[in-house]
Formats: structure tokens, C-alpha cells, sequence
């Protein structure tokens, strides 16, 4: 029988749920048991697809194609767990399949309600992911307790706990306790509180996790285990750690909350092995070759989660260089102000991420053709692929105000065309070009090399593509077409073989890496800036 934990947060938004289910679900996985993570979103939207990163933060794709909460990143990289359409539910999904169900006639005769129809549907999507491999499913409700929209989910959750008897659903809070700087003090009301709200719908947590920036002190654990019903061991603290989110799995471990879950869960103790991870996080703290400094050139720069996995990607290709890896967030508009050179110099790579919209477009392709130029290592992922193609088309083969059809639909020279499948496409949701799709790589390129194998699988999220028309004009001057999609329809990856290290591709590598194993572009490309650095 598949067991459930509940991940709640309390007090704000913003706690590190998503680290902490991820942590948590690493280490019941190095104890032997199959896991399984699972995120509850509570606004209407279906997905993320369609919400802008500065309102939601980057949309992580999964291999089967879903348009996701960036906290199932987390769950990958630490567990390495694939996630699917099933590990992402939005309080949209849940009522548009509750009311086309009341269209087709599927609950004729009744009023259909909140409780139990909206209800009995977020339960089916959290048994969605019991089967007989799979001992533990980890469900992170999003949001925090006292929200009108989240109550659906906690009734939901209280009823599981119900069905599938105390021993297998476990309710895990996380909560914020505060420190007060004028007072000098912790504060632990807040968080009482937002038990008291979990126990008026008829929840008790289990455990306490207690996010903080200072440490607690036994009175204050006391204080939570007596007002919050919690015995005293399960008032676990989690600190702010001092390096890396990497950190996190070993702080709750050494605390011992593992061991909690699994005699909560009537589960065998089994035991931890760490030594890799641990191994990881050294390396990361002191890494041998110092600080080797890359530039991100896009437009959601101000918000840090716009583009998370990049973010994390280049961390892990630091790990496995050796050498930490610090971003230069650059604003493509301040480039189109200021020019490049004022912005990147000094910089030992240039990486441009994947985006949507025409504004900052002009700066990226400056930052490119600095790059280029300058031979500068060079990353350029989905709409940097596309604004590498155009820089290149525009400087080198000379196709002047060549562009993307997505922001010139009049350039004489659209290098950049929609793809044929998008042509009839009206519906914006979940209907670019999502998921994995093998790419075929070309014999001799670099990516070859870099992956070690001909055929590779990476997960895709757009609707334009290199306009095969121009396919012999780029080619001709010296780009080479790296990767394909196996019928050689679409270009997958493109490269220059004069330029010391640029490499593009149409996909997003940075969903695949994870701090054990980077993805190996971008462990090569934080190698050629380490290199270039040297
Ligand atoms: N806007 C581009 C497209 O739709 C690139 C998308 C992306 O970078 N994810 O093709």
C-alpha cells in the first residue's frame, strides 16, 4: 500500500516547501523506499504555461510534455524522479475536469459541489500516482494555510488521512518562525497560529518544520510542541543554510526527520547513505579553481525564479569543474542602452536563456554578437538559439534585418519561421512543442563530444524553429547544423567551429541537469569559460 505525506506551509509564502519535500523525499529514497512528489496548486490557471515568469517564476516542462511549477525542478534534481502531468495539479485543472464531466451528463441528477465532487477529484489526483512500486507519495499543497482557495485541498487531504487510516498519511507543516530584530527575539505566534487554522478544518500536523534564520532555543521548541499538539522531537528546526540549497537533505538528517517519517509511517529504518551528496556539497563550498563569473542575458533578470534552472544548472557544471560559478544577471534592454561591452566585460562566458516577446531582443543579439566576436564562450538556449541563428545571419551572412517571424512578420529574410504544426494553432494553452524529443547529433560537432553518445533526448518548450530555406546560407558560412530531430525536419542544435566554444540548441538542457550529474553542455560550457578565464 502506497503511503501519503502532506506538505502544508504556514505564516508566508515562499518557505522552501518545495526544498524541503525535495530533501525530504531524497533521503526516504536513499533509505530504500520508492518515492513519488506531487505539487497542489491552488490557482485557476491549468497550468503555468500561460502566466508570465515575473508572476509565477520559470515553467518547468517535464518529459511527457507538462507545463509545471518550477518546485518540480527541485524534485528532480534531488531526486532525480522523473516528474509527469500527473505530479502537477492547479485548482483549474481539477474544475475543468469536475465541470466537462457535469457537461457530458456524468453526474446527472445531482448538484454537484465543492464537497465532495471538487474534493473526490483532488483525491483521485493524489491515489493518481499509487501503484505497487511506488511505497511513498510526497504532495506538496501550494500556498499557505488560511487561503480561501486552499481550503478544497486541506478538506481533501484531512479526508485521505480518513480513507487510508493513520499510519499511512503523514501531515508535515512548515512553518516560519520569526525573528524580530528590534526584540532580539524569536517568535513562535505566528506559527501557533497557523496551526490553530490547520486544526479548525480538522488537521493536526505530525511534524513541525520550522524554517528560521536564527536558531531555536529548547524554549522555543517547547512553546511549539505544547501549543501545536506536536511531541518535542518532531519540532524540527530548518535553518537558512549557509552555501547551497544543496545543504538542506543533510541539515534535516542530521536532525534525524527521515527517522521520524518512517516510524510515523510504521516503516523499517533502513540505512542512510549520503557520501556523494555530501561529496557534492564540499566540492561546491570549496571548490579548487576559485570563481570563474558568467553572464545571463535576459529580459525576467529581476526575478530570480524566472530562470531557476539555469540558475542551477550552471551551478552543477561549477561542481563538476571544480570552480563556483557566479552569474552576472544582465538586463538585455540595459545592453540595447548601454552596449555590450559595458555590460559583459570581464566576464568569462555569456549564456542567453529561452523567453517569449520582442522587448530586450536587440540587446541579446548584441550580447551574441559580442560573443561571437570576441570569442567569448557561448550558450545560447531556445530563444538564445533563435538570436544566435539571426545575429549570425545578419553579421556574417550579410541577410540584412533577418529576424524572427515571432517579432518582424515582415523581415525580408524571417531565418526564424513558425514551425508547420503551430501554423493552426489558436489556443494558447499547452500548445507549443512540449517535451522530450530525441535530437540526432551531427558526427564530429562538439555536442557530440560533449554528450559522448550520437542520439540524445531533451525536453522542448516553443513554437518557432530555424527556417529550413535559410539552412544553406548559415551553413555555407560556417555554422554548423549540430543536432536534428531524427527526420532531419527540425534544427535541434547549432555551433561554430572558428569560435573557440558556441553552442546553441532549440532545447532546454537545464531540465535535465542535476548537482550529481551536469548536463553535459553545460559542464563543457562552464569548462570554456574556465578555460577562457585561465
Ligand atoms: N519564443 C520562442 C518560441 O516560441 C522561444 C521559446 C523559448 O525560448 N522557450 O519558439
Amino acid at each position: 500500500m502506497t503511503k501519503h505525506i502532506f506538505v502544508t506551509g504556514g505564516v508566508v509564502s515562499s518557505l522552501g516547501k518545495g526544498l524541503t519535500a525535495a530533501s525530504v523525499a531524497m533521503l526516504l529514497q536513499r533509505r530504500g523506499y520508492h518515492v513519488k512528489l506531487q505539487k497542489l496548486d491552488p490557482y485557476l490557471n491549468v497550468d503555468p504555461g500561460t502566466m508570465s515568469p515575473f508572476q509565477h517564476g520559470e515553467v518547468y516542462v517535464t518529459d511527457d510534455g507538462a507545463e509545471t511549477d518550477l518546485d518540480l525542478g527541485h524534485y528532480e534534481r534531488f531526486t532525480g524522479i522523473p516528474c509527469s502531468h500527473a505530479s502537477n495539479y492547479t485548482t483549474g485543472r481539477i474544475y475543468s475536469s469536475v465541470i466537462s464531466r457535469e457537461r457530458e451528463g456524468g453526474y446527472l441528477g445531482k448538484t454537484v459541489q465543492v464537497i465532495p465532487h471538487i474534493t473526490n477529484e483532488i483525491k483521485d489526483a493524489i491515489y493518481s500516482l499509487d501503484d505497487d512500486e511506488t511505497d511513498i507519495v510526497i504532495t506538496e499543497i501550494g500556498g499557505t494555510v488560511g487561503d480561501i482557495e486552499s481550503l478544497p485541498y486541506l478538506e481533501a487531504i484531512r479526508q485521505v488521512r480518513q480513507d487510508i487510516g493513520y499510519d499511512n498519511a503523514l501531515f508535515m507543516h512548515i512553518t516560519l518562525v520569526l525573528y524580530l530584530k528590534a526584540a532580539g527575539e524569536l517568535k513562535t505566534k505566528p506559527s501557533q497560529q497557523s496551526v490553530g487554522i490547520l486544526r479548525t478544518i480538522g488537521i493536526i500536523p505530525d511534524i513541525l518544520v520550522c524554517r528560521c534564520e536564527q536558531s531555536m532555543e529548547l524554549e522555543h521548541r517547547e512553546k511549539l510542541a505544547l501549543f501545536c499538539n506536536v511531541p518535542l522531537n518532531l519540532v524540527v528546526e530548518e535553518k537558512d543554510v549557509a552555501n547551497t540549497i544543496y545543504e538542506v537533505p543533510l541539515e534535516l538528517a542530521a536532525q534525524d526527520l527521515d527517522v521520524y517519517v518512517l516510524e510515523r509511517l510504521k516503516l523499517h529504518v533502513n540505512r542512510l547513505d549520503v557520501t556523494d551528496w555530501r561529496a557534492m556539497v564540499k566540492r561546491f563550498v570549496e571548490p579548487k579553481h576559485g570563481e570563474v563569473e558568467i553572464a545571463v542575458v535576459g529580459k525576467y533578470i529581476s526575478l530570480q525564479d524566472s530562470y531557476k534552472s539555469i540558475y542551477e544548472a550552471l551551478t552543477h557544471g561549477g561542481i563538476a569543474n571544480n570552480v563556483r560559478v557566479k552569474v552576472r544577471m544582465v538586463e538585455s534592454e540595459d545592453i540595447e542602452a548601454r552596449g555590450a561591452e559595458a555590460l559583459l566585460d570581464g566576464v568569462s562566458g555569456v549564456l542567453v536563456p529561452g523567453g517569449f516577446g520582442d522587448r530586450g531582443i536587440e540587446g541579446k543579439i548584441a550580447a551574441i554578437r559580442y560573443a561571437r566576436e570576441g570569442g567569448l564562450p557561448f550558450f545560447g538556449i531556445c530563444l538564445g538559439m533563435q538570436c544566435a541563428v539571426i545575429e549570425f545571419a545578419r553579421n556574417v551572412c550579410g541577410l540584412d534585418a533577418a529576424h524572427s517571424m515571432e517579432f518582424a512578420p515582415d523581415s525580408p529574410h524571417p531565418v526564424i519561421d513558425l514551425m508547420e504544426e503551430q501554423k493552426k494553432i489558436t489556443n494558447m494553452g499547452g500548445t507549443m512543442r512540449l517535451g522530450a524529443y530525441p535530437c540526432v547529433l551531427t558526427e564530429g560537432s562538439r555536442a557530440r563530444d560533449l554528450y559522448q553518445n550520437a542520439k540524445v533526448s531533451e525536453r522542448h518548450r516553443h513554437r518557432y524553429e530555424v527556417n529550413n530555406a535559410y539552412r544553406d546560407k548559415l551553413t555555407d558560412k560556417g555554422m554548423v547544423l549540430a543536432g536534428m530531430s531524427p527526420d532531419e525536419a527540425l534544427v535541434e542544435m547549432v555551433e561554430l567551429p572558428s569560435h573557440p566554444w558556441f553552442v546553441a540548441c532549440q532545447f532546454h538542457p537545464e531540465f535535465q541537469s542535476t548537482p550529481l550529474k551536469a548536463h553535459p553542455i553545460f559542464a563543457g560550457f562552464v569548462a570554456a569559460a574556465l578555460g577562457d578565464k585561465q
